[in-house]
């Protein structure tokens, strides 16, 4: 995999440490109240698999499958439910956890689709958030790390359904995705 990366970008102990902050204010955020963790399919499987055992307070699990990219790098703007929650989510607190929020469409078209469920609440968990999701209108509560504006892989992202399993965040030297 070596020549395939170009550099680290969060390495896994800072994915660690961010994982705890968060996780500890999610737990005081959400005291007393029953939680329901939404993970975003299949970038958000090593995020949910993460926080949800640093957590303290006592949480449901479940996935949404939301198409995003194919096998390029730009995102298509189009948004299919794949795999609908077993969940009825009426009246209940929902965290959903993303891997990266990059144009915020996918999370926008989400947070509409789930909203109209009539949940108690609905707030938004990110490991990496790139800088176009700043003009997004989309409220990301708690952010891992802001990055560039770079294609990224690995903690659960991929390229082309590989280097979902890298333990850290990484960018991908462009010969692998056809750049220069
Ligand atoms: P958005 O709709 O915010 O543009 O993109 C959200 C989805 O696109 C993410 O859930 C992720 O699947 C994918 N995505 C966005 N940026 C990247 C990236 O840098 N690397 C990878 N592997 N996927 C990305």
């Amino acid at each position: 995999m070596g020549k395939d990366l170009e550099r680290i970008l969060v390495s896994e102990e800072e994915l660690r440490s961010k994982i705890k902050d968060i996780a500890g204010r999610i737990d005081e955020d959400y005291a007393g109240k029953d939680l329901l963790l939404v993970g975003v399919l299949k970038g958000a499987v090593m995020v949910m698999a993460d926080l949800a055992r640093a957590l303290h307070c006592p949480v449901q699990m479940d996935w949404m499958a939301v198409s995003s990219y194919g096998a390029g790098t730009k995102s298509s703007g189009v948004v299919r439910t794949l795999k609908d929650l077993d969940t009825d989510i009426a009246g209940r607190h929902v965290l959903v956890v993303e891997d990266i929020v990059d144009s915020g469409l996918t999370l926008s078209w989400l947070i509409r689709n789930l909203k109209s469920r009539g949940p108690a609440s609905v707030e938004i968990f990110a490991m990496l958030r790139k800088p176009d999701a700043l003009k997004t209108p989309i409220d990301v509560k708690y952010v891992g790390f802001d990055i560039p504006n770079e294609f990224v892989i690995g903690y659960g992202l991929d390229y082309a359904e590989r280097y979902r399993n890298l333990p850290f965040i990484g960018t991908l030297a462009p010969h692998v995705y056809g750049g220069k």
